[in-house]
């Protein structure tokens, strides 16, 4: 490909940052924003570090906003199941299902 024809490090930035917060990859589109900024910085563009500064705050609160969901929802400490796949105890400051009651049972009656 000509290199007039081949698009710019910031367009293809966009389309990766556009790509991985469609797929929810958001410390992926983190890294990217991180990037697209650096790039704008090099160039002196600070319209577009404003932009790449926002598209970073975007990535970050959906990490933020994907973590606090995770610790809502109660799951197992081994291997990570929710409610109503497996069934819940909880302890002082982890959550057991059934299967791994049952697989620790076997493991213990082994040894
Ligand atoms: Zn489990």
């Amino acid at each position: 490909m000509p290199d007039e024809e081949r698009p710019g490090l910031p367009t293809l930035i966009t389309a990766v940052w556009g790509r991985l917060m469609m797929e929810k990859e958001y410390r992926g589109a983190a890294l990217a924003a991180l990037l697209g900024h650096f790039v704008a910085h090099d160039e002196c563009n600070k319209e577009a570090q404003r932009t790449w500064s926002s598209f970073l705050f975007e990535a970050v609160k959906d990490i933020q906003s994907e973590q606090r969901d995770a610790q809502a929802i109660p799951s197992c400490s081994f291997c990570g199941r929710r409610e109503p796949d497996v069934r819940l105890a909880a302890g002082a400051d982890a959550f057991i299902c059934d299967d791994c009651v049952n697989n620790l049972a076997k493991f213990f009656k082994s040894k």
